[in-house]
């Protein structure tokens, strides 16, 4: 049966990793948001644009396509129709991308273009605002969250993976600054929709992670 997942949390809990293994389990379209919001964020510090200057951000948007491509290796991510798959994981673009997530004008072109990609079949949605704004009515919707040292070294181990380096107290803070920016602001903050199901990772594989999201969908 087609449905749509929702899978929100902060950074660092598993949300991708896990939301592409249960897409592929069930023959879905896994669509990663966050890496959206990331595409724009790489271009305006491409085109040296003020980050708080929402109207500039939101022309520039406007003017740009951003196309979301499965591959095997994950969802490869176009701009303007270059692959920026491996830019927009930059510690620049991470550290940056709250603050253009945090722009209403910016969130609504992106909402809007999220729910096209979700209008034909079954779909694993991630994101920040997915079970609130984006996919209000998802049949399943899961609110994904680990201890912040965990997400930390999660992310350590991912990065490692990615060529990038960076120290564990470094992530620690990086990603709990992000948390507080992305849960603070006014447009579509981060919070847990009442009808989403929590699920701590902090003690959990991947793949028993994957497994209870499976066994809920399934249900
Ligand atoms: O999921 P990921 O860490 O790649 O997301 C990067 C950033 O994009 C988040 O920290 C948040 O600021 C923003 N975002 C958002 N809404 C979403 C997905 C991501 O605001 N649905």
């Amino acid at each position: 049966k087609n449905i749509q997942i929702a899978i929100d949390g902060p950074a660092g809990a598993g949300k991708s990793t896990i939301a592409k293994i249960v897409a592929e389990a069930l023959g879905f379209t896994y669509i990663d948001t966050g890496a959206m919001y990331r595409a724009v964020t790489y271009k305006a510090l491409q085109q040296n644009i003020h980050l708080d200057d929402e109207e500039k951000l939101a022309d520039m948007l406007a003017a740009s396509t951003i196309d979301l491509k499965p591959s095997p290796q994950g969802q490869l991510v176009f701009l303007d129709g270059d692959n920026v798959s491996a830019e927009i994981r930059s510690n620049e673009v991470t550290s940056s991308v709250s603050q253009v997530a945090a722009h209403a004008k910016v969130r609504e072109q992106l909402v809007e273009e999220q729910q096209k990609l979700a209008a034909n079949g079954g779909v694993v949605m991630d994101g920040r605002d997915i079970a609130t704004h984006v996919l209000k009515n998802a049949e399943l919707k899961i609110f994904m969250s680990a201890t912040v040292e965990e997400r930390a070294r999660r992310r350590l181990i991912d990065n490692q993976k990615r060529g990038i380096d960076a120290s564990l107290e470094k992530l620690r803070e990086e990603i709990a600054l992000r948390d507080k920016k992305d849960s603070e602001r006014e447009a579509s903050p981060l919070v847990q929709a009442e009808d989403a199901i929590f699920l701590d990772t902090t003690a959990l594989s991947i793949d028993e992670a994957a497994q209870a999201i499976l066994k809920l969908a399934q249900e």
